[in-house]
């Protein structure tokens, strides 16, 4: 390509709304344009890295055996109603009206029309197992569009779906797919993490997400310091410490604590760690089995005083389609307790408290008397509060212990989501009654996998990953270009010549190259050169004259090499960087 010819609309300054490297760098060097919130055009240099991750995406997942599909965008609401997501997906799901008044919704995700697809083609398990992906475009209306392509609301996502006749296959499928991920993501270029996940709104049983290392991720990930457990922190649990409540168990008993509600307070007025407090919060919820309705029941929830409660956790506790935190009003009605003296202590009979395992085992704890300005101290689990229903609803910290190890302690890191595996099992299969005939001529549900990667977030997540304050340094397999040619003066008829030869010759051996043939400063070249982030720059100027060209690596390193032998310099450089990846 040409610099004159091409459309590359780069920016002297950073968009003031831009809040991370990656979608600075995107918007200032031309690679997008932002058409509304979440939405975006992908500009010739954008699409260029875009068809590099699909195409590394597409081989792999070939190879692996699976079969590339495409599915629409559209997608009637009968589907989805089967399901019954329509009613429980809330307001990501774009449902749309058609002239005929029929509902529909743009796809966020196409379990509903794979099963659709298969179910109509597939009857017999003589012919499963089989695994369809597609490249394609998906709507979310996020709640928090933001860092660009990184969480859009338009993004193109490679989605697969496996279909088998037993679990083992599954199995065997879903580890392919595993190594498929890592292939992908190392042929990227990419450092990543592969952490246990929660399964979210897609349901199932087992998942893991492949995480990209950056400390702009959205995600927390904690990981063993001296094991393989790594989870993303609404997954994550521990092991706990039991020696901390020691001591017989002492009478129950009521103290004044005027004005004192957090655990903070609590803790300094009546000199007790943090460890012994028990602290209750009380949730509104509507569970995933009431589809339509609109009415919250109440869940209360004790966790001991150092830690947060996870709601991820507490959603699927719950089974639950809604939840937020209740109201004081809501809880002064129900448990007649202000809020800050709140405790699981004579609980109206009617209300289920969950106790998390972290209180299972307190002994002479502290916890509020559900009374204003009162606490009880000397609580004991189980004799002064049922706990009966024991669950794991904390967020898990750096520093706690591993919960596969003995001695191991738990890592934080930030991660970006790029890809996730899921075990599906019979979720959809059952609920859209999609079957096939066994051996035996009995009729199954379909177990299914299903396997997502965020193309646009993978491509965006390697400039999160290397960069520097000019530009990103691109791995040489998603740069939009390897090679950048640049002439010192456009209109020197020797250097253009040089340049020209090169730019010829390197084209025609399939190297991506971008000659910058314009008549612009030195500078202005430089600084655009940065932005595209090639990995070789060839610097054309005043040295030719004694026969020398410039080599300059996007990751700092310079030399000048003989111009008689550049081409087959850049040769070399270039298979030897392909190489280092693959
Ligand atoms: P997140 O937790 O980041 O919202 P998710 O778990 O909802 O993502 P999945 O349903 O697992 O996402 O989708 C598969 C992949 O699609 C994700 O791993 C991610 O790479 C990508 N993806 C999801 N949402 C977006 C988005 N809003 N913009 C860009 N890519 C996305
Ligand atoms: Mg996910």
């Amino acid at each position: 390509m040409r610099f004159s010819q091409y459309l590359i609309p780069t920016f002297r300054e950073t968009p003031s709304d831009a809040e991370i490297p990656s979608q600075q760098f995107a918007l200032k060097g031309g690679y997008i344009k932002k058409i509304a919130v979440g939405i975006y055009d992908l500009l010739p240099l954008g699409l260029r890295v875009i068809r590099k991750v699909e195409q590394i995406i597409r081989e792999e997942m070939n190879k692996a055996g699976a079969l590339e599909v495409m599915m629409p965008s559209m997608i009637p609401a009968e589907l989805w109603q089967k399901s019954g997501r329509w009613y429980r997906y809330g307001k990501e799901l774009l449902r749309i009206k058609d002239r005929g008044d029929r509902d529909y919704c743009y796809g966020p995700t196409h379990e509903e029309v794979i099963v659709d697809l298969v179910t109509n083609n597939i009857k017999s398990y003589k012919q499963l197992p089989l695994n369809l992906y597609q490249i394609q475009n998906k709507f979310r209306d996020e709640i928090r569009p933001r860092f660009g392509l990184m969480r859009a609301r338009e993004f193109t996502m490679k989605d697969a779906y496996s279909f088998h006749a037993t679990s083992e296959c599954l199995d065997a499928t879903y580890q392919r797919m595993f190594q498929t991920y890592t292939q992908i993501f190392k042929r990227c270029g990419l450092k990543f993490r592969v952490v246990s996940a929660d399964s979210g709104a897609i349901g199932g049983n087992a998942s893991q997400e492949f995480m990209i290392t950056a400390d702009s991720g959205e995600d927390a990930i904690l990981y063993c310091d001296s094991c393989h457990y790594a989870a993303n922190i609404e997954k994550a649990t521990t092991r706990l410490t039991s020696s901390i409540h020691t001591g017989d168990p002492l009478p129950l008993k009521e103290v004044p604590t005027p004005g004192q509600r957090t655990i903070e307070e609590v803790s300094t007025f009546l000199n007790v760690p943090f460890t012994q407090i028990i602290k209750t919060l009380v949730y509104n919820f509507i569970p995933n089995s009431d589809l339509e309705g609109e009415i919250f029941s109440l869940a209360v929830v004790c966790l001991r005083g150092d830690y947060e409660l996870s709601e991820v956790k507490l959603g699927h506790v719950l089974d639950a389609r809604v939840l937020a935190l209740a109201s004081d009003r809501d809880i002064m009605d129900h448990l007649n307790a202000p809020v800050g003296f709140l405790g699981p202590i004579d609980l109206p009979a009617d209300i289920k408290l969950l106790v998390d395992d972290s209180v299972a085992s307190i002994i002479n704890g502290v916890t509020g008397a559900s009374k204003a300005d009162v606490h009880y101290v000397g609580v004991c689990a189980g004799r002064d509060f049922p706990n009966d229903i024991v669950v794991d609803v904390k967020t898990v910290r750096a520093g706690d212990a591993c919960p596969e190890c003995s001695g191991g302690k738990l890592i934080q890191e930030r991660g970006i989501e790029v890809g996730h595996i899921f075990k599906l099992g019979t979720k959809y299969s059952e609920s859209m009654q999609a079957q096939f005939l066994d051996e035996q001529g009995k009729t199954q549900p379909f177990i299914m996998g299903c396997y997502g990667i965020g193309v646009g977030r993978t491509a965006m997540s390697a400039i999160e990953q290397s960069h520097d304050d000019r530009g990103p340094i691109w791995p040489i397999q998603l740069a939009p270009f390897e090679v950048i040619i640049i002439t010192a003066k456009a209109e020197d008829t020797e250097q253009k010549a040089m340049a020209e030869d090169l730019y010829t010759k390197l084209m025609s051996i399939k190297i991506d190259v971008l000659f910058d043939d314009r008549n612009e400063r030195i500078g202005v070249k430089f600084n655009d050169a940065d932005l595209v982030g090639a990995p070789l720059r060839i610097v054309i100027g005043n040295k030719l004259s004694e026969g020398s060209i410039e080599f300059n690596f996007r990751t700092g390193e310079k030399r000048d090499v003989k111009a008689s032998i550049a081409y087959d310099e850049i040769v070399s450089i270039i298979e030897a960087l392909r190489h280092q990846i693959d």
